[in-house]
């Protein structure tokens, strides 16, 4: 019989003491600016991990022992700036008890605190947009302008994988700043691998990755707050989160809107975090 939702993740039935991986949701949504929605993402995430079978396997492994804790929602203010301050806050607190969090948004704002705190090498980003606005409706601290935060503040090892949207400022401050992006029909033409190949070689050794859902077509995941056309497939990030999951110290998924599908964005999103439970696990247990 499979178990019912009961408000946390599957699975998710350790301690905080004894977790290795800690998830928690942030519902925020405050500078979306197409639409918004994202703030119920992080329980539809929750309610499809109910879904999934316990044993996943290519890794041939039962989720049920991997130790992992879910610490409800975050109750943040409306505020950006207090927001993202208190995500901060908490995150430093995951990284100095050595968990590994796994972020629930929310919207891509979120991500700058996380990485912040996280004392990474590297920061990869999935993502239809370039992220890399000065400022956006007002605020630095709009989800359009992360990866520009995260260049500036905090590390210039960074790459993306799936963009196809922009400005001319954008992407012309792309190319002057010499920063790596691939685009999603760079993806198509050449296949996800030999990019991943490629990009292994100019990341650190710790990398964060930062799951924005509008990397993926919409056609595979309707449920966004900025639907952008020919993106990338579910194989294609599920084979990133494969080949980096050992490197992996911090994830987020982010910018899943329910109310605009039937449950296959937060589906996609929930499958994609239980892969990478287990690609993580089962590069520990081999060290
Ligand atoms: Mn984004
Ligand atoms: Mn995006």
């Amino acid at each position: 019989m499979r178990p019912v939702y009961q408000g946390w993740f599957a699975d998710a039935t350790s301690s905080y003491e004894n977790a290795e991986y800690v998830v928690f949701g942030v519902p925020f949504d405050a500078t979306s600016s197409y639409r918004t929605g994202s703030r119920w993402a992080p329980q539809a995430i929750r309610e499809a991990s109910y879904n999934f079978e316990v044993y996943n396997p290519h890794y041939d492994l039962e989720l049920s022992n991997v130790p992992v804790y879910d610490a409800g929602n975050l109750d943040v203010e409306v505020g950006v700036e207090d927001a993202l301050l208190e995500v901060e806050t908490f995150a430093r607190r995951l990284y100095k008890d050595g968990k590994l969090p796994i972020m629930l948004g929310g919207e891509h704002s979120l991500t700058y605190p996380m990485v912040k705190t996280s004392g990474v090498d590297s920061v990869l980003v999935l993502d239809a947009h370039l992220d890399l606005r000065e400022e956006y409706g007002g605020t630095r601290w709009n989800h359009a302008s992360v990866s520009r935060r995260i260049l500036e503040d905090v590390t210039n090892s960074y790459a993306s994988i799936g963009v196809r949207s922009g400005s001319k400022k954008e992407y012309e401050y792309a190319r002057e700043e010499e920063i790596l992006f691939y685009s999603s029909d760079k993806v198509r033409d050449e296949g996800i691998k030999p990019i991943l190949e490629e990009i292994k070689e100019t990341l650190g050794d710790t990398i964060y990755l930062s799951v924005d859902m509008d990397a993926l077509d919409p056609g595979f995941a309707p449920g966004l707050g900025t639907p952008e056309p020919f993106g990338l497939t579910p194989w294609d990030v599920r084979e990133v989160i494969r080949f980096f999951a050992p490197r992996i110290i911090g994830l987020d998924v982010v910018e899943t809107t329910p109310e605009y599908d039937n449950g296959e964005t937060a589906s996609l999103a929930a499958k994609l975090i239980r892969e990478f439970i287990a690609a993580s696990t089962h590069a520990k247990q081999r060290r």
